[in-house]
């Protein structure tokens, strides 16, 4: 089962129960059973099922809740916190500081996605005004610094390897000198990851964590591992001081629970996910923000990371003040495409806002989506100051809308189409009315 459909089942559990007319016993335990199901058809480790049913059960004492407590309400902020408990180690992840030079080592077995995920890593925080740096420490796997050296060119992020010398633990104590002399403050070490869990592996771990004395050990794991994962976590983590986990192919058909349960092994938060072979298909994860899209409740937090990635700072309190009134006019949403547009895959940011799991950005329809979105921008380019500003749509008459038509070159009917959008996305923001912080309350993660 892949995690929307985890979502899916466990809402459906949740809506079910909630159509009940009296919530006993007997309701509860069949929601409960079927969330259960569902978490373990998506791989989540058995043990940590067992827990989060019990744990329910314990906050949610039906005998102890009188007859006005709203029963619903608690089953499912007590299903959405241990969720969050699962994925949430309670510590938060050592985060590297900019400007002080870190060594982050990336560890896991070959093919995890490790080496791309080294030049994601080093891309997200280029992006972010970092100066990092990537040393190829694995001789073992042929083509390993061919393509390092070929991400890293890609992205222009300086580079260290060889293709002679045949010990890694020489060239990860090498590249970690020339970067710290050339003032990089994030040193990423790539290390081979060889086809199983071996002795021979482990040792080399060790070696290079001895020489290059990493500030934060990283271990990528493949989300479609499924059961395995907590054992090959656990492995890890004995072997090598693992203090972060990065879950790669979360775009596929893996099913993900799995590689989320790495979290118990390794008492390691994940930090991030992978989301394609691009540089850019990398999220930042949040167990809260994740758990909230899985049960189709908006991820507003992860919403509000993405608007200070992409809005300008300067724009930033003004956009944040108007969308904490409510006020939601047709000018605000072409700022938003323009914005979203920068962003590349679309899907992503729109895929977070709250209710929006859109006709207007299906999975797997990016292109088609950003070209709809450029469309309707064109539509908007023809429009006056007045109706741009206006949260009325009344004011959109039969002949303003020919006008726009005609001034775009588009059909009436795409014309209402966009005013359509427009209706579904105001009516989204309307009800956040208030609950948008008024001036950058959380801040771009760093
Ligand atoms: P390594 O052996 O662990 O260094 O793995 P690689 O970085 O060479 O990745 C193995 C394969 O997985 C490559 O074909 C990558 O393009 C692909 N890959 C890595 N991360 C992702 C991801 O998040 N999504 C998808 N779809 N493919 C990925």
């Amino acid at each position: 089962m892949v995690l929307a459909e985890l979502g899916g089942s466990i809402t459906g559990a949740l809506k079910r129960m909630s159509n009940a007319t009296i919530i006993d016993e007997k309701v509860l335990n069949e929601c409960l059973n079927d969330i259960t199901r569902a978490l373990l058809q998506s791989d989540v480790r058995f043990e940590l099922v067992l827990n989060l049913q019990k744990n329910i059960k314990k906050i949610v004492n039906l005998d102890d809740l009188a007859a006005g407590h709203n029963k619903r309400k608690i089953i499912q902020q007590a299903v959405y916190s241990e969720l969050c408990k699962i994925l949430d180690p309670g510590k938060p992840p050592l985060t590297p500081k900019k400007g002080k030079t870190s060594v982050v080592m990336f560890v896991g077995l070959q093919g995890s996605g490790k080496t791309t995920t080294c030049t994601k890593y080093a891309y997200y925080h280029q992006k972010k005004g970092w100066k990092p740096a990537l040393v190829c420490a694995d001789t073992f796997r042929a083509g390993a610094f061919d393509q390092l050296k070929q991400n890293a060119t890609k992205a222009k992020i300086p580079f260290y390897g060889s293709y002679m010398e045949s010990d890694p633990v020489k060239i990860a104590g090498e590249g970690v000198e020339r970067f710290k002399k050339e003032n990089c403050d994030l040193i990423i070490v790539d290390t081979s990851g060889r086809h199983k869990q071996e002795a021979a592996l482990f040792e080399e771990m060790r070696q290079i964590s001895e020489i290059t004395k990493p500030d934060l050990v990283i271990f990528v794991m493949d989300s479609s591992i499924g059961q395995a994962a907590y054992d090959q976590a656990q492995a890890f983590k004995k072997s090598s001081s693992v203090g972060a986990v990065i879950i790669t192919k979360m775009d596929g058909h893996a099913k993900g629970g799995g590689a989320l349960s790495a979290v118990a092994a390794t008492k390691s938060p994940v930090i991030f996910i992978g989301t394609g072979e691009h540089m850019d298909e990398f999220e930042v994860f949040d167990a809260k923000s994740f758990v909230s899209k899985l049960l189709g409740m908006g991820d507003l937090s992860g919403f509000m990371d993405k608007i200070h990635e992409v809005v300008p700072m300067e724009q930033q309190p003004e956009l944040l003040q108007k969308l904490s009134e409510g006020t939601f006019t047709l000018r605000i949403m072409y700022e938003q495409f323009q914005n979203i547009l920068k962003m590349g895959p679309i899907g992503q940011v729109l895929g977070m806002l709250p209710g929006l799991n859109s006709d207007l950005m299906p999975k797997g329809q990016e292109k088609e989506s950003q070209a709809k979105v450029k469309r309707y921008m064109t539509m908007m380019d023809s429009m006056t100051n007045e109706e741009l500003d206006s949260t009325n749509l009344k004011l959109m008459n039969e002949s303003r809308i020919m006008r726009i038509a005609r001034g775009s070159g588009r059909a009436v009917r795409e014309v209402m189409d966009m005013l359509e959008e427009y209706k579904r996305l105001a009516k989204v923001w309307t009800k956040m009315k208030g609950k948008i912080p008024k001036k950058g309350g959380m801040g771009p993660v760093s």
